[in-house]
């Protein structure tokens, strides 16, 4: 006999997730409650993945489950939040219990290490989809945003860029890498590490922060638009990971500036800031790779003062 819903959320998502103090109600009523602590502002996001929309049809259900979390971890990061609560809202065809166990353990693994109660959710049957809607605590008024950046302000990246859209391309049979390499940027792809740690840190020092989810030109360019700025950006200072040596130079830059999914932070510092900075992130963490500027629009420059437009090959939600 199929495994029905109350069983699927009694097995699988009501057991062993973190309990925080805030919750004062889980799963099993009608809503959750929860109380948020005093001084504190609830940061609140929701992001779904559609199978073969925003993940490959073949993904594991691991991978899934751990994805699913991390991007929505990704935007608490982007705001400076902690990560408190989430609810989760999944559709899927048929309950395959092995299906299920992969994605809970994917979810539970990313769950306790980002120390987030799951609360509640609804689950459904229908074409695989995944939404989590993540909610996390901020001093008040200590939220980072998009709008902020000011002429001066440094640019800054976390992590390295491009891993994600080359595992996309290795798993889309585009590029052809020694196995290690593979590994990696498939790894980069399907578990993203949000930076969450770094968000948070960068609360009253970062002047405006994004995490990169559609690759960095278009994301640094929503915070120069919410700001009235503009960039430029020097292509020699992109954080690149040993895989991208792997393949031509301009492919690498396109793959750091438009391919998307790699769900680091991109955010502005203050020159006043910036020893500040220097205190509270790792030197290997973050990397300076360009400027703000009074004139609009984002200029990609290469090492002898060249424009470089990047191709777009970040896939475009939105169908
Ligand atoms: P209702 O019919 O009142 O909406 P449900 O029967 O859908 O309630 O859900 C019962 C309880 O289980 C609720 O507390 C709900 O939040 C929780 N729940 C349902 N699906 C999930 C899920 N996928 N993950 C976590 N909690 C869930
Ligand atoms: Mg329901």
């Amino acid at each position: 006999m199929p495994i029905s819903e109350f069983e699927v959320i009694t097995n699988y998502f009501q057991q062993d997730f973190p309990q925080r103090a805030e919750i004062n109600l889980g799963i099993g009523d009608d809503a959750a409650l929860c109380t948020i602590p005093t001084g504190m502002q609830l940061a609140v996001a929701i992001d779904t993945l559609v199978e073969g929309v925003h993940f490959p049809i073949k993904t594991s259900s691991q991978d899934i489950g751990y994805k699913s979390l991390a991007v929505n971890l990704s935007d608490l990061a982007a705001m400076g939040a902690t990560p408190a609560w989430m609810t989760l809202a999944l559709t899927c065809p048929q309950p395959d219990e092995t299906w299920l166990r992969g994605f809970r353990q994917g979810l539970f693994e990313l769950a306790k290490t980002a120390e987030i109660s799951l609360i509640g959710g609804d689950t459904t049957c229908g074409p695989l989809t995944v939404t989590i809607q993540v909610a996390g605590f901020v001093p008040q008024h200590c939220a980072l945003q998009r709008r902020g950046a000011q002429p001066g302000d440094g640019i800054y990246v976390t992590g390295t860029l491009g891993d994600a859209g080359l595992g996309l391309a290795t798993i889309q049979n585009q590029i052809t890498l020694p196995l290690p390499i593979q590994k990696f940027v498939k790894l980069r792809l399907n578990r993203p590490s949000p930076r969450w740690h770094e968000g948070q840190a960068l609360r009253g020092i970062a002047s405006s922060a994004i995490d990169i989810s559609d690759g960095l030109q278009a994301d640094l360019g929503h915070i120069l638009i919410a700001s009235g700025v503009g960039a430029s950006i020097q292509l020699a200072s992109l954080p690149l990971s040993e895989a991208l040596g792997y393949i031509p130079l301009n492919y690498a830059w396109n793959l750091a500036l438009s391919a998307g999914d790699d769900y680091e932070l991109c955010f502005t510092v203050p020159p006043q800031q910036e020893i500040a900075l220097q205190k509270v992130l790792a030197p290997d963490s973050y990397t300076r790779i360009g400027t703000i500027e009074s004139t609009a629009g984002l200029r990609c420059l290469t090492a002898d003062g060249q424009l470089f437009v990047a191709k777009q090959l970040g896939y475009q939600h939105f169908c």
